[in-house]
């Protein structure tokens, strides 16, 4: 059954955490695991032997997903109701945060892909409203915003409107005809992408990608007669760039050596959710990067939040899985 809404106490931030199977490779290189999820809220790392200050052995989270769960499940359990509760009006965002290789591709592809389905499902069963729905998707690099729509490559610039808010200029928005027509779009934005990290070398490990489906929807027998009963919402999926930009452990001289070093849109996102996640209140640093400034009208105010913690289970990233779990913790 659908849920669908909220109630506007919903006013914590879902922490999820994700772990993924051993790949292949790390198979064959006889990669050891070292963390196990001992019940459905909790995660164990077992390697008391190094263990080291900062973090307990065991963490617990709203919700935590072994190896051998598939996306469906982590969708179903973690972000099935906050998709959903677009189509009532209220903003939501999913993102996925962990480090190069841990699997929040795989893990946002497949969420997008059923939240959208869904949708869907739920417009054909509402005859009584009339949905229209509208996709964009932006990719942040180095601070720099270009969309994924338009081979145009020009930068986009954020402007402050008074009334509207934050606003992302010249970017695409195309209404969607149907599901075969999102499908084709994303495949665009894939594309576009992989044009981008041929040509600056591995840009997906640095840069965050916004996929936003915006829905507006109003009563039929109102329908051109009261503007005032349009809902509209918009729901984001946004992959992060890979947690190892945000790292505190990378030394001076590695950073140095790094060319773009850490991202500003990660560390201020670390902040933002940290207060967010203490009950809203205070200063909260929007305005401090690109990605915090276009989804600040989703995560402020009533909207709803989702963070999907990637890990990889190899011995081999134990530091980088330790700093998502922290980064997890913060945002409890
Ligand atoms: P990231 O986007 O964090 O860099 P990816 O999503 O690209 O990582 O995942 C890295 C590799 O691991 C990919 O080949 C992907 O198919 C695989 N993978 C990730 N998560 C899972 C999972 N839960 N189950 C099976 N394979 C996975
Ligand atoms: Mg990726």
């Amino acid at each position: 059954k659908m849920q669908v809404g909220g109630n506007g106490n919903e006013e914590k931030i879902l922490v999820l955490v994700r772990l993924r199977p051993l790949s292949e490779k790390e198979i064959a290189q006889d990669e050891v695991v070292d963390w196990e999820c001992i019940n459905s809220t909790t995660i164990l790392y077992r390697n008391s032997l190094q263990e080291r200050s900062g973090l307990p052995t065991a963490c617990s989270f709203d919700r935590v997903f072994r190896g051998d769960c598939s996306t469906r499940e982590v969708y179903e359990e973690g972000a099935k109701d906050i998709a959903l509760s677009v189509v009532g009006g209220i903003n939501s965002t999913i993102f996925a945060y962990g480090q190069t290789s841990s699997g929040k591709t795989y893990t946002m592809n497949g969420i997008t892909e059923y939240a959208v389905a869904d949708i869907y499902d739920y417009i054909q069963r509402h005859e009584d409203r009339a949905f229209v729905l509208k996709f964009s998707a932006m990719e942040i690099y180095n601070e720099v915003v270009k969309d994924l729509l338009s081979s145009d490559s020009t930068p986009l610039r954020l402007l402050d409107d008074p009334e509207r808010g934050i606003i992302i200029e010249k970017l695409t928005e195309e209404t969607l005809r149907d599901w075969s027509h999102l499908k084709e779009l994303l495949s665009i934005c894939e594309a576009q992408r992989q044009i981008g990290e041929t040509s600056l070398n591995e840009t997906s490990s640095r840069s965050h990608q916004i996929l936003r489906l915006t829905i507006d929807s109003s009563a039929r027998e109102f329908l051109g007669k009261d503007n005032s009963a349009t809902l509209s919402a918009s729901v984001n999926f946004v992959d992060l760039a890979g947690s190892e930009r945000a790292s505190q452990s990378l030394s001076v001289g590695q950073r140095l050596k790094e060319g773009c070093h850490i991202n500003r849109s990660l560390l201020t996102l670390g902040t933002v959710i940290r207060k967010l996640s203490k009950g809203r209140h205070g200063h909260v640093n929007f305005r401090d990067s690109k990605l915090t400034r276009i989804l600040q009208p989703a995560l402020g105010g009533n909207g709803r939040t989702t963070i999907i913690c990637t890990l990889s289970p190899a011995r081999c990233h134990v530091e980088q899985s330790r700093n998502t779990l922290l980064f997890a913790s913060c945002a409890k």
